[in-house]
């Protein structure tokens, strides 16, 4: 597995490459890298922060990197993962979610029969955890589109929820079953991922600075607390595949669809009914589909296309992760309606 990704026990092989930039030790790894730094108490209880499984999503690293650097120790062993590092060093930083050549590493864990580098090494890192007492897991993340800090949850529990209330405000419960990390790790321990917001900004590094600070230092995740606001995720809204679109601008001959700008500024609030998602030409279909979590229909009950082309919704929603770019639409979806959990 050494080929697969690079493997540190404690801080003395990792000082050196450490004193560099956080886009040095990049360039120095040139691979994935585990790192376990061994438990200050004789306690065998462990816990997990990755970062940096999609290439792009800079702040849980560099928050790490600066964790790292302090030499901290804990009263538990902590093991690192630093993820897609290829995709963050290629044609410039951070440039990359994933490679063309390669799977979503957020994608790939715990898949039967490994036949790829990327999932023999999500295989191999999760062997070494399995021999583990694991106590809590937390995998870092950036969000495409404005939203607020919040955490991702993929089986929720009691001992979760207190996870996630202690790491952001906001909560999505998600039943994703996509083969994420934290998915994987969730039958054995507490696990979320933490939403922060876009990369490249001081502020997001900030926040998963201070995210990762707070799941370090606390002692117990049983003292039974839940995020102030609790949301769980309802319907997925896409573009159909056959409609050419864009963000802002007019419709012309080549564009079938023009998307409201800077509607990612609702995320996690309100769509109130009749507030303008885009613009179609007069006549034409709806070009966005929503579907239920199940696979159920349901555009008709929240999206109507006016007579002079605009495209509303009709009822009030909270929208989540609402995308900005034609690619990243085109990848997963525009955005997700949640619903508020009480
Ligand atoms: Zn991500």
């Amino acid at each position: 597995m050494g080929d697969l990704y690079l493997r540190f026990d404690g801080y003395d092989d990792l000082k050196a490459i450490l004193s560099e930039s956080d886009e040095n030790v990049l360039r120095r790894l040139g691979r994935p890298a585990l790192i376990c730094i061994p438990g200050s108490d004789r306690v065998p209880r462990a816990r997990v922060v990755s970062c940096l499984l999609h290439g792009n999503e800079d702040s849980g690293y560099r928050a790490v990197l600066e964790m790292l650097r302090a030499g901290a120790r804990f009263p538990f062993d902590l093991w690192v993962f630093i993820g897609n590092v290829r995709a963050a060093s290629h044609e410039g930083w951070f440039a990359h979610r994933f490679l063309d050549d390669q799977e979503d590493f957020n994608r790939v864990w715990g898949l039967a029969a490994p036949t790829t580098r990327m999932r023999r090494c999500a295989d191999a890192v999760l062997d070494e955890l399995r021999g583990t007492d694991l106590e809590a897991a937390v995998d870092l993340h950036n969000n495409t589109g404005q939203n607020p800090f919040y955490t991702v949850v993929p089986r929720p529990g009691y001992e979760t929820l207190t996870l996630a209330a202690t790491c952001a405000d906001t909560a999505l419960l998600w039943g994703l079953r996509a083969h994420t990390l934290m998915e994987e790790l969730s039958p054995r321990c507490p696990a979320v991922a933490i939403e922060c917001s876009l990369p490249a900004r001081r502020t997001s590094t900030l926040f998963a600075a201070s995210a990762l600070e707070r799941f370090l230092a606390a002692r117990t995740f049983d003292d039974e607390r839940r995020p102030r606001h609790l949301f769980e995720m309802r319907f997925r809204v896409t573009v159909r595949p056959e409609v050419p679109f864009a963000f802002g601008g007019t419709l012309t001959d080549d564009l079938d669809l023009i998307l409201t700008p800077g509607l990612d500024g609702y995320n996690f609030g309100m769509l109130l009914a009749g507030t303008e998602l885009g613009r179609i030409h007069p006549g034409a279909a709806l070009p966005l589909e929503v579907t239920g979590m199940a696979g159920e229909d349901a555009t008709d009950r929240f999206l109507t296309a006016r007579a002079d082309g605009r495209v509303v919704v009709t009822e009030d929603v909270t929208p989540a992760m609402m995308v900005t770019t034609v690619v990243q639409t085109r990848r997963d979806c525009l955005f997700y309606i949640v619903r508020r959990r009480s």
